[in-house]
């Protein structure tokens, strides 16, 4: 899959590349046909807007591993939250049905109590309204006053047993009303906890739905970005075509015999040593245990006093790329040299030539130093054979 979408953008590529040549072979003349200094320009400018997007790229990398950070941390507090209110929904739960519990139980007190009462007054009415009954007409009607005393206790001690019991069944009633109460004050303390707990949370929700939108808005500058560094490089592959086939022109026209304006001798593929200063190689070129497992494109050349040394030019030929950068090999200098030889001089601390200049064997080119991905000064000094700024090859065999 990968590798269907590699050749289909190569093709495209390839493509857009054939069409600007139409384009200029058929819209211009020849003449005014972009030069080498012009196309390196060009390349200087896309390489700095790639540098800047990918600049932009790990910017927006690390502000969304933030955000996505934030994201998870806020997730977690509601998860717990979440937790937290779940358990008061059960205690609350638990003590609706100890409340509806005793509810009942002071619904049957107080039907208890009113079916007592009714008994009650049923048997007080009783006494008054019926002359043959134990009442009050009885107790008036006593024919001797012992007999009356006798009957008015009796009917004393049953209105103080009822009294009792009413009086009894009215406390439990009310002691169920207290326990009742007490359980409704315990529930509303809840409700208030879970209440802060969920207005917490809300709170929380909100300040995740801005992280959330924040994400989202950073994928589509990543998406953004990405593709305007994709079609960045894919101009850079038509101008390094373009470069490529007007060094190949320049060199035909120059015939390889070094006439003509700003031409060079094609390399004899003999290069002269690229710091005369110094000749110690700190790190050679291919695999080595200073890089461990990283291939080593070069041979770094290091030693003391060596930080603003000059660099030289190891044959004659044209600077291709003169790159101020951060990344990778920082300030570096790229010369063809012909018969499809370039030299790259990486990490300069300053650059003495421009694109497009010509430049002779010997002639200083750049200044010794550590811009870009290096740990110290020294000359990473690289040479490439074939089309298209070619391959690392080992440089010993050309010094
Ligand atoms: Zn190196």
């Amino acid at each position: 899959m990968l590798l269907k979408k590699r050749v289909v953008g190569m093709l495209s590529v390839m493509l857009s590349a054939a069409m600007v040549f139409n384009i200029a072979v058929m819209g211009t003349p020849r003449a005014e046909a972009a030069s080498i200094g012009e196309l390196n320009s060009q390349y200087s400018d896309l390489q700095q807007q790639i540098n800047d997007l990918q600049g932009d790229l790990d910017s927006i990398t690390d502000e969304t591993a933030r955000q996505q950070a934030e994201q998870q941390q806020l997730e977690q507090q509601m998860g717990i939250i979440q937790q937290q209110v779940d358990l008061l929904r059960t205690k609350i739960d638990t003590l609706n049905a100890q409340i509806a519990e005793k509810e009942q139980y002071i619904e049957q007190k107080e039907a208890e109590i009113a079916e007592n009462e009714e008994l009650f007054r049923q048997r007080l009415k009783a006494q008054y309204m019926s002359p043959d009954a134990d009442g009050l007409s009885a107790v008036l009607g006593a024919s001797t006053f012992s007999e009356m005393l006798i009957k008015a206790d009796t009917m004393t001690r049953i209105a103080d047993h009822d009294k009792q019991l009413i009086e009894t069944l009215t406390q439990q009633k009310a002691d169920l009303v207290a326990a009742k109460d007490e359980l409704a004050a315990s529930k509303a303390d809840l409700e208030s906890s879970k209440s802060e707990l969920d207005s917490k949370n809300a709170q929380l929700a909100g300040q995740k739905s801005v992280v959330d939108a924040n994400i989202d808005q950073l994928n589509q500058q990543k998406a953004m970005t990405e593709s305007q560094l994709a079609q960045r490089r894919d101009e850079l592959k038509v101008n390094q075509a373009q470069i490529e086939a007007a060094i190949k022109e320049n060199e035909a026209n120059n015939g390889g015999g070094g006439s003509g304006g700003g031409g060079f001798t094609p390399s004899s593929g003999v290069f002269q040593w690229p710091v005369p200063s110094c000749s110690n190689i700190y790190a050679p070129y291919g695999y080595s245990a200073i890089y461990g497992s990283e291939w080593h494109t070069g041979i770094d050349i290091s030693g003391g006093g060596i930080y603003g040394q000059a660099i030289v030019a190891a044959d004659d030929g044209q600077v291709v790329s003169a790159i101020y950068g951060n990344y990778g090999y920082g300030n570096y200098l790229l010369v063809y040299h012909g018969n499809g030889l370039y030299t790259l001089y990486g990490h300069c601390s300053s650059l003495a030539v421009g694109k497009g200049e010509t430049v002779r064997r010997g002639q200083t080119i750049a200044y010794v130093g550590s811009t870009g991905n290096s740990t110290g000064p020294h000359l990473h000094f690289e040479v490439r054979q074939g089309g298209s700024y070619g391959s690392d090859v080992n440089p010993l065999n050309y010094l």
